[in-house]
């Protein structure tokens, strides 16, 4: 039998009924939209990733959505990100009608490059045409960013940092979540990330409670929230006043009922998980670049990427031997034509440029066996 890429019917047998129960539960409430398992997962996120709020939202992307929205940025504004991400982190920027700013990566954890990031704030401030507003972090392939040096720039230049957790959400730097640092964490349940719904999700964790409550609002068409409350009166239900323009980025009740049950196995998961990207690094010492972890940090391994010489040859090499693979991410989001204009650090982005040529993710999931591991070791040892 073919090895698969990732496993989630594996992890579906172990959860058994209690899941099946759990989504059948909501189908008889009826309760299909801001169900009693959101506000219960909401509570659950925050304890988990040591926040004091939890928003849930209907993907990633909207999580990312939903703090720039509240904090009002928009044209003229300029959101600094890595280039070598998944669209969705860059993509926020023009959809509020601000300017990604691309920063290169370090070439050893492929997360942001905190000098490319220093680099690209003076060039921007240098040309005075954008304002420096937002740097957006990424935990690439599941491990943390450089937080402490990415929020220290924060600060230093007034910015807000979001970090980008739909790859690392669970990860952890020196035992503290990114939320530790950063303003807000976005995190994804799109299925393949580590903790994944049946289908489309998002979460937002924040420890500023009027951030929250404005998040609350942006969610549903900016009606008033309880903080607007106390600023002005009003007759009528407050769902009906639209204090801002929103959206509707709401958690489908089922999504939520589903978090709850792999939440419980979640910390588990991530432990086999790092039991895997051990065994992966051992058995492939010398015959590819392997992964490494920030000093100090976590990852929940959403990818476990190697760097080869000839990609396309091993690739093909390992098709040959039914071993999947996969390329994360080929053309970085400078080089995407929508992307291709926008401004990035001074010299370009080097390193991201040579890496998106050279990366190839690995089978990796927490119920990998060590027969279908030791093969996919096997195929990659035996490439000449
Ligand atoms: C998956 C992903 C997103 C977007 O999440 P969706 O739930 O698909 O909208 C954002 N950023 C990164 C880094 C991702 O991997």
């Amino acid at each position: 039998m073919a090895i698969p890429f990732i496993d989630l019917q594996a992890q579906r047998a172990r959860l058994g009924p209690s899941l099946e129960d759990a989504i059948l539960k909501v189908v008889r409430s009826g309760a299909f939209v801001m169900g009693p398992e959101i506000t219960l997962l909401e509570a659950e996120l925050a304890r988990f990733g040591h926040a004091d709020h939890a928003l849930t939202c209907g993907s990633g992307t909207e999580a990312l959505l939903l703090p720039l929205m509240a904090w009002g940025v928009g044209p003229g504004d300029a959101i600094f990100c890595p280039s070598f991400t998944f669209a969705a982190t860059a993509e926020v920027a023009p959809l509020i009608g601000a300017t990604p700013v691309f920063v290169d990566i370090d070439p050893v954890t492929l997360n942001m490059d905190p000098m490319s990031l220093e680099a690209a704030i003076a060039s921007v401030v240098a040309k005075g045409e954008l304002k420096p507003k937002v740097i957006i972090a990424v935990d690439l392939f599941g491990q943390p960013a450089d937080y402490p040096a990415i929020s220290t720039i924060a600060r230093r230049h007034g910015l807000k940092l979001i970090a980008d957790s739909a790859q690392g959400f669970g990860g952890t730097l020196g035992g503290e979540h990114p939320i530790h640092w950063a303003d807000v964490t976005a995190t994804s349940f799109y299925p393949a990330k580590p903790l994944g719904a049946y289908g489309d999700g998002g979460a937002v964790l924040s420890k500023d409670a009027r951030l929250h409550d404005v998040m609350i609002s942006v969610r549903v068409h900016g009606q008033a929230v309880k903080s607007d409350a106390e600023h002005e009166a009003f007759e009528h239900d407050p769902r009906y006043l639209n204090m801002r323009v929103g959206m509707n980025a709401r958690m489908d009740t089922i999504q939520a009922a589903i978090l709850l049950e792999k939440l419980k196995i979640f910390e588990d998961e991530i432990v086999a998980r790092n039991r895997v990207a051990a065994r992966y690094a051992e058995g492939l010492a010398g015959a590819a670049v392997t992964p490494r972890v920030i000093d100090g940090g976590l990852s929940v391994w959403a990818q476990y990427t190697i760097e080869v010489d000839r990609r396309d040859a091993m690739v093909a090499h390992l098709r040959s031997r039914e071993v999947p693979t996969a390329v994360f991410y080929p053309i970085p989001i400078h080089r995407q034509k929508p992307y291709a204009a926008y401004p990035t650090a001074p010299g370009g982005l080097p390193v991201t440029e040579a890496k998106a040529a050279r990366v190839l993710s690995l089978p990796m999931h927490p119920y990998l066996t060590q027969a279908d591991q030791d093969a996919v070791i096997a195929a990659i040892r035996s490439f000449a």
